[in-house]
């Protein structure tokens, strides 16, 4: 009966209104190609929104690429990352985490999350650094993730990279405009990416970027990023070069979109509290939250996990909303168990996986409308009737 509803995404673009106008100026100047002045104001936004609270030094930089994908590639060509070297990275993610790993011939080694916000385990990361030393190996680097716009617990895991001097790339690309202890998430490793997919917080139509901690890095990851050609009239290559840098159109896209940043993070927090409300009195549904006030998440999606009491699993509320016209979706499957990763080494206790098993993420969009939370609450209490699950509302 539903289905002749339209559908509710779990996230998706939500335009604000000024993109069209830089657009609309890169045609009038015929700045349709890679690099130009949206490009330039893009990262200038960027690096005003991220260094904003007074962290960080003039030194700071941003470049603007094709994807959060290749920034991750080019943070571990800029690390030195090479064939044969190991990379520690956070199981629990999705896959353009860990694939740039295997781009570079190097060994992913996956650690487990913490309960609390299901971010990279401390524990499991120095029992996993300890481990591959003790086999002969330091890991060359480690990929932390803020997942779901959730910061992971910045402090510990960044002592311990220190302590071990193990680089560290933050992925931030669920997480622009999430902050921890005041300061903004993107801001914290070594290198830091971002991305700017159709469904994440802000959309460029896709793109990504790559936060330096000086301006010589980054020139050197735009280098990269350009075909790697030496200083000659001619074309000449001492490096391999890629071709990864945002599109002036693109950047245009996300000019506009930098305007309404703190208007969606408002509006996802407003869904997320939404969802709060919602299960507060249930025993047999968690909302995952911020685990104290340090933590600040942009909520980019709400996750539940469910008890698997009285039938009352995530794959059964999953199907339930789709009958409605209503997306959800498990959480990311950890790279520990995915087929292509089955031989890479893996640290942890079943948090992620059981996290897997029991989790699901909400419609979270920041343009979701009044009757589109009818909806979408009609649905859950549809759903927890039928479980003779008792629900407060
Ligand atoms: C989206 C995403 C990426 C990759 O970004 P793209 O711009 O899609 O290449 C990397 N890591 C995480 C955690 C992501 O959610």
């Amino acid at each position: 009966m539903s289905m002749n509803q339209p559908k509710i995404w779990l996230s998706s673009p939500h335009m604000g209104g000024s993109e069209q106008k830089y657009i609309n100026q890169a045609f009038d100047q015929n700045w349709i190609a890679p690099l130009g002045p949206n490009v330039n104001g893009f990262e200038e936004d960027l690096k005003k929104y991220l260094f904003s609270t007074g962290h960080g030094s003039k030194e700071n930089s941003i470049a603007a690429l094709s994807s959060g994908t290749a920034a991750l590639h080019l943070a571990l060509i800029l690390l030195g990352v090479e064939r044969g070297d190991e990379v520690l990275c956070q199981s629990l993610t999705f896959a353009a985490s860990a694939n740039p790993i295997v781009y570079q011939g190097a060994t992913p080694v996956f650690v487990d999350s913490e309960a609390e916000t299901l971010n990279i385990s401390p524990e499991h990361l120095e029992e996993a650094i300890c481990s591959r030393i003790t086999k002969g190996k330091k890991p060359k680097a480690l990929i932390a993730v803020h997942l779901y716009g959730m910061p992971y617990k910045v402090e510990e895991i960044h002592s311990i990279a220190a302590k071990y001097e193990i680089p560290v790339i933050e992925d931030s690309a669920e997480a622009l405009g999430s902050t921890y202890n005041g300061q903004k998430c993107g801001t914290f490793g070594d290198l830091a990416i971002l991305s700017f997919n159709g469904n994440k917080i802000i959309t460029t139509s896709g793109g990504g970027a790559l936060v330096t901690r000086t301006a010589e890095m980054k020139e050197k990851a735009v280098f990269l990023a350009t075909q790697a050609r030496d200083v000659a009239p001619h074309y000449q290559h001492s490096h391999i070069g890629y071709n990864y840098r945002m599109s002036n159109i693109c950047a245009g896209i996300g000019r506009g979109q930098m305007e309404v940043l703190d208007d969606h993070v408002a509006k996802r927090r407003e869904m997320h509290q939404f969802y709060q409300d919602f299960f507060i009195n249930s025993d047999n549904v968690k909302v995952f939250s911020e685990p104290d006030e340090n933590i600040f998440s942009n909520h980019w999606l709400t996750i539940i996990e469910l008890s698997g009491k009285n039938s009352l699993t995530s794959e059964a509320l999953r199907k339930h909303l789709e009958k409605e016209n209503i997306e959800s979706r498990p959480l990311w499957k950890p790279m520990h168990l995915q087929p292509v990763f089955k031989d890479a080494p893996f640290y942890g206790s079943g948090i992620a996986s059981a996290a897997f098993e029991r989790g699901l993420c909400l419609p979270s969009g920041s343009n979701l409308r009044e009757a589109e939370k009818e909806r979408i609450a009609n649905a859950l209490k549809g759903f927890f009737e039928e479980k003779k699950e008792k629900l407060e509302i």
